[in-house]
């Protein structure tokens, strides 16, 4: 699988590409995109440049149309405990929608198995939303997707039987101590998560 994020060290400007050193850091300009991302049909772009391309990763190595100064906030100081979302869903589909503005495309990253899912969402002014989650059906990880939009995370998970779900997930009131063999089960499981590529969208 692969993950999506670069870095959690620091949260930037989007689009700049340097790390915080030193003081000296603080000298150089910084080009960034002022704008935020749009993902639509298929065509990713900024709203500053907007210079459209289909490519994630050439989205991402867009160079900064504008100079100023670097921002750098430590992620780990802002790590917010709930963040509003609902979700819904129709024969083939459920449909996640996590109200979080202003998400961060690098930093953010969205994992899924069969059975769990595991959404990391940076936004606003670096905070951190996590939703993990064990599903209540099963999805079929290579049909869902998941779109960055300006004020929301949308989560599409593509049911792997059209069943309709009762509940979005499996509540877990108390965490059981588990046995030698259950931790080496959840170890393999681990290594099966796919993560859902956003350059798909
Ligand atoms: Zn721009
Ligand atoms: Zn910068």
């Amino acid at each position: 699988g692969r993950r999506w994020h670069q870095s959690w060290g620091e949260l930037k400007n989007n689009g700049c590409n340097l790390n915080y050193e030193a003081e000296h850091s603080n000298l150089e300009m910084c080009e960034h995109h002022p704008g935020y991302p749009v993902f639509h049909e298929g065509l990713k772009y900024w709203t500053c440049c907007t210079k459209k391309t289909t490519d994630f990763t050439e989205f991402l190595e867009q160079a900064g149309c504008s100079t100023g100064r670097h921002c750098w906030i430590k992620l780990d100081t802002k790590k917010v405990e709930s963040c509003k979302y609902d979700w819904h869903q129709t024969g083939t589909h459920v449909c996640i929608a996590v109200y979080a503005k202003l998400t961060d495309p690098v930093n953010t990253y969205v994992e899924a198995n069969p059975i769990r899912l595991n959404a990391n969402i940076v936004f606003g002014e670096a905070e951190m939303f996590t939703l993990d989650i064990e599903l209540i059906g099963l999805i079929d990880v290579s049909q869902s997707s998941v779109t960055l939009a300006a004020s929301k995370v949308e989560i599409k998970l593509r049911k792997a039987e059209p069943a309709k779900w009762r509940t979005l997930n499996i509540e877990r009131k108390v965490k059981e101590t588990k046995d030698k063999e259950e931790k080496k089960d959840d170890e393999e499981l681990e290594q099966r998560v796919d993560a859902v590529d956003l350059s798909d969208i």
